[in-house]
């Protein structure tokens, strides 16, 4: 499942490519056709990303935009973008041929085309498209998703206050109420962490790399975790995700070889101490951790 920072390139993405500019929405697939046609022909005028939901939002009035699409990719959900050479961000996102998911990859094959006048002419669609928004130099197909709805702000607002607070967003006050709820419960402090309404964003990379990094063992109970120890984490979590944004990878080591410290490295040597990084299976997800660095 693609961790918080894919979702905050996603929506960097949408307001470089697409910003203030009308789209075209249309549900090849089908199964959104009802929601598309609420989109068509409207400009986007916002692209806000929190945890792992994606927010586009469409069309304006002086308080904000009309109505919002909200988007959860979800374990197999994807965004597509093509275009023309044209059709690339300053932070070069990804376009103009780029599917980002679970991974960063190029597009290949079929990749649309340009007609007499310059307008971009988008490829068949691959696969099952749920929507498809269409500019004028280039397109975004939506594959997948766990969830695809149009939402109004309200609507929006409330999604949001379910989840904790987002490492990669800098409201006020955010390490207090993410270190008050770790501390709250009694539960494994890595399965906090990967619980969207402790730390939205955080999936199971990052939460075995912060674990390591700050020397808490993930079967302590949240309530057991000091306040330092809980601010310290979210400083780690916000610095591996910001970078994550910035590069579009994940690499917590700086090594170009290892990019982990214990994720996907159970049997092998800690890079710190050397004892063997160990595997479990916490709540059906696979976990790791050094015994040695997070006792
Ligand atoms: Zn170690």
């Amino acid at each position: 499942m693609p961790e918080g920072h894919s979702i905050h390139r996603l929506s960097r993405a949408f307001d470089e490519l697409f910003g203030g500019t009308p789209l075209a929405a249309s549900s090849p697939q089908g199964r959104f056709a009802a929601g598309a046609a609420l989109l068509d022909g409207l400009p986007l005028t916002a692209a806000e990303a929190y945890g792992k939901q994606l927010f586009l939002g469409f069309g304006g009035t002086p308080t904000g935009p009309e109505r919002w699409l909200r988007v959860h990719l979800g374990l197999y959900g994807a965004w597509t973008f093509t275009g023309t050479d044209s059709f690339a961000g300053p932070h070069a996102i990804g376009a103009p041929r780029r599917r980002i998911g679970e991974a960063d990859t190029a597009v290949a094959g079929d990749t649309g085309s340009v007609d007499d006048d310059g307008r971009f002419v988008p490829p068949a669609p691959r696969g099952a498209v749920r929507l498809r928004l269409v500019g004028r130099d280039g397109c975004a197909d939506l594959t997948g998703p766990s969830a695809c709805e149009v939402v109004t702000g309200p609507e929006k607002r409330e999604v949001i206050a379910k989840l904790g607070p987002d490492p990669l967003r800098k409201d006020t006050g955010a390490a207090a109420e993410f270190a008050a709820r770790i501390r709250a419960r009694r539960v494994a402090a890595g399965a906090l962490l990967m619980d969207q309404t402790v730390a939205a964003g955080v999936g199971n990379i990052f939460r075995a790399e912060s674990l390591f990094l700050c020397g808490v063992n993930p079967y302590r109970p949240g309530r057991d975790v000091t306040d330092g120890e809980a601010r310290e984490l979210w400083t780690t979590l916000a610095r591996l995700m910001r970078r994550g944004v910035r590069t579009g990878t994940i690499n917590s080591t700086g090594r170009k070889t290892v990019p982990f410290f214990v994720y996907h490295r159970a049997g092998e040597p800690c890079l710190r101490c050397g004892t063997p990084v160990r595997e479990a299976l916490m709540q059906a997800r696979r976990l790791f951790w050094c015994p040695g660095c997070q006792p």
